[in-house]
């Protein structure tokens, strides 16, 4: 015997439909159903209105003030609003999807000190730096006498979010170069404008960005 039921394409509703219930199926769904026709879709002929006003109705996205229809509305807050708020990957800040790149370029300039090599790695640059960091493995005494610190372990120090300020800096940590550990052994030099403190290598770095960092410091601490 044939496993395989024969089926026939409801010209109606575009559904398959046994071929032994198909003249019932045909009967119903004409006298019941009807194509929306803004999307295609079956729908039970008195509720085509609801149907309607729920899936079509026209609103605007409250955080962009774009204009659609109400069933486009949950994947466009989710994936397509240029307002939408994302996290920066660098400090968990919140912030607007369009202003993401730009904050990312500043906020993923910030150093933060190796310790197992002493040098200031950009967080953008840290998991490039812990494959290639030449004090990574084999020498375990850094060039940084750090004898106050305990150990950690090389995946807590390199974290991007493993920043040592107290809360209430959590939106100048942003801005602002961290600098959480000091030493002799760099030259430390602050802007006029914002008042970070830099290594002196840092500054000219610090000002290409200065328009950004000058307009974000502005708009929180003024
Ligand atoms: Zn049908
Ligand atoms: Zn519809
Ligand atoms: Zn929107
Ligand atoms: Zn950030
Ligand atoms: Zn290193
Ligand atoms: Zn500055």
């Amino acid at each position: 015997m044939d496993s395989k039921e024969a089926t026939r394409t409801c010209g109606q509703c575009h559904k398959e439909v046994a071929e032994a219930n198909f003249a019932l199926h045909e009967t119903h769904c004409s006298r019941f159903l009807c194509l929306c026709p803004e999307c295609d879709e079956a729908v039970p002929r008195d509720q085509l209105a609801e149907h309607k006003e729920e899936q079509h109705t026209l609103v605007r996205c409250t955080k962009c003030s774009k204009k659609m229809e109400r069933c486009q509305l949950a994947d466009h807050e989710a994936d397509e609003c240029e307002e939408r708020l994302q996290s920066c990957v660098f400090c968990d800040l919140e912030l607007p999807w369009k202003e993401l790149d730009q904050h990312c370029l500043v906020c993923g300039s910030r150093t933060e000190l190796c310790r197992d090599c002493g040098r200031y790695v950009k967080l953008r640059d840290q998991p490039e730096h812990q494959m290639t960091c030449s004090a990574a493995d084999g020498d375990s005494s850094p060039p940084l006498a750090n004898s106050g610190a305990p150990s950690t372990s090389k995946g807590t120090l390199h974290s991007p979010r493993n920043l040592s300020q107290p809360p209430e800096y959590f939106f100048s940590r942003c801005f602002i170069l961290a600098f959480p550990f000091s030493t002799t052994e760099v030259e430390i030099v602050s802007c006029r404008r914002c008042m970070g403190s830099f290594p002196a290598e840092e500054l000219e770095e610090h000002q290409v960005f200065s328009s950004i960092f000058h307009t974000l410091w502005a708009q929180f601490f003024r």
